[in-house]
């Protein structure tokens, strides 16, 4: 062999072991940030015009730039939204990577896709939307909920009354902040219904006959929340459905960080509803174990988004060929070169089955009740409401929002835990309280417990 085939053999294999050593160890420590002039100052220059090698590169990137990053899988890491995907995925997703695959259209990519839409099936069967309906997987749940805010938006627009209004959505404050990043991006005004806690469906149709005529007329979409970021709650997704549907209102859920209870039987009818939605967001790589990046967009009719969404291009037109007649992930939403990334989820589901799935989740909905009670018990704590999904909010009593930020940054610090304050609005008045997310099958009580003694 050639020194440089040597070499090249040689790297393969250390990266190898790096992904197994990774895979394997239950005990990586919780990283922690570094400024840029601090890694700048470890590292030095990296790009260079004749490179520095890649064990060097590999080296620097073991030795200070990985212990940069929060490893978001680690038991204790409870803050935002954590994550934690299967072996299988993250396996799969370097052969995702090692097979080099265009994932936009069937053509280039019949065997990715067919996988994908193998794993979307089971996902969109959670959801009990009726026969037609489908999904394509997303860079997350941002992109989903573009996706389908841009489909009902192009919906809208061909009723034979629109008259170039700007469109208007309406949804709680209790949703996400993409819903209203992602209504910038489409110049669409978004109304706020002032409720973090569970939206029902008098709200809305309150709330809808309170616009002027003008506002009914922008009036165009209702994105309800399928477990809010924040502290789980799922709105009345019925109610919130019966008045879309007199309304002739395109209904949204978006259930980016929730839609993986959807498998749980303990709580799936809290999603009584969902069935009805015009277009529902699923993030697995939230609550279904895949590695970043994997979000997905389910439509009721996916010719819609078809519609909305297929790129036209003179480029493009031999994908529409026959022979590549199949189904073209990017038709359904906003990008078109695309990582097959639901091959990961596909593979850890073909391995595992699905009832390992539903067990996994109904792991982290015991934890929270395992840390609500807890709370209950440890007198220098209290619940701030009941643990909803996977979120519990509680505050340590006396505690103002510094020592919140100081006890976060403490155990961050020590590599112990990784545990972030949210807000919680009661009446008027915000007060800045703890919360855990569960996500991770392999946190334990005593995690729960020591993260708890932290506070005292
Ligand atoms: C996380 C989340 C999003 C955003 O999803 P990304 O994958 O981070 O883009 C949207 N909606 C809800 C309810 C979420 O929890």
């Amino acid at each position: 062999m050639h020194k440089a085939d040597i070499a090249l053999v040689e790297m393969t294999m250390d990266i190898m072991k790096y992904a197994i050593d990774r895979l394997s160890s239950t005990k990586h420590k919780i990283g922690k940030p570094k400024s840029e002039e601090e890694l700048k100052a470890l590292v030095g220059e990296t790009i260079t015009e004749k490179g520095i090698g890649g064990e060097v590169a590999f080296n620097l990137w073991k030795k200070h730039l990985m212990k940069a990053n929060v490893p978001i899988d680690h038991p204790r890491h409870l803050a935002f939204v954590p994550a934690s995907p299967t072996r299988a995925a993250i396996m799969f997703d370097l052969v995702t990577s090692a097979s080099s695959i265009h994932g936009a259209y069937w053509m280039e990519g019949a065997g990715g896709i067919f996988c994908e839409n193998e794993a979307m099936k089971w996902i969109v069967s959670l959801t009990g939307l009726p026969k037609g309906a489908f999904g394509v997987f997303t860079s997350g749940g941002t992109a989903a909920n573009l996706s389908a805010m841009v489909t009902a938006r192009e919906h809208w627009r061909e009723n034979a009354t629109f008259n170039n209004e700007k469109g208007l959505i309406i949804t709680s404050i209790g949703a996400h902040s993409s819903i209203k990043a992602m209504a910038k991006v489409i110049d669409v005004d978004v109304l706020l219904i002032d409720t973090e806690d569970k939206l029902k469906g008098i709200d809305l149709q309150n709330t809808i006959n309170t616009l002027s005529p003008q506002q009914r007329k922008r009036l165009f979409a209702v994105v309800a929340t399928g477990g809010t970021t924040n502290a789980g709650i799922i709105d009345d997704l019925d109610g919130i459905a019966e008045v879309c549907n007199s309304e002739h209102l395109w209904f949204h859920v978006d259930a980016a960080y929730g839609g993986g209870a959807l498998a749980a039987d303990s709580v799936r009818h809290l999603f009584n509803g969902i069935e009805k939605a015009d277009s529902i967001t699923i993030d697995p790589h939230k609550w279904l174990f895949s590695p970043y990046d994997c979000g997905s967009v389910i439509y009721k009719n996916p010719e819609l988004a078809k519609k909305a969404h297929a790129q036209e291009g003179s480029y493009l037109d031999i994908f529409k060929d026959e022979g590549a007649h199949g189904f073209n992930p990017s038709d359904y939403q906003i990008q078109l070169t695309r990582r097959v990334r639901g091959l990961p989820l596909w593979f850890s589901l073909a391995m595992h089955g699905t009832k390992r799935y539903k067990q996994a989740v109904e792991r982290g909905l015991k934890l929270a009740k395992v840390a609500g009670k807890l709370i209950e018990e440890n007198p220098h704590v209290e619940l701030v409401r009941e643990p909803s999904l996977s979120c519990v909010l509680y505050r340590r009593i006396g505690w103002k929002p510094d020592d919140y930020t100081h006890w976060t940054y403490e155990n961050h610090k020590k590599g112990f835990a990784l545990v972030a304050p949210t807000k919680w609005k009661t009446g008027n008045t915000f007060e800045t309280v703890s919360r855990f997310c569960f996500i991770n099958p392999d946190t334990t009580k005593k995690d729960i417990q020591l993260i708890l003694d932290s506070m005292r």
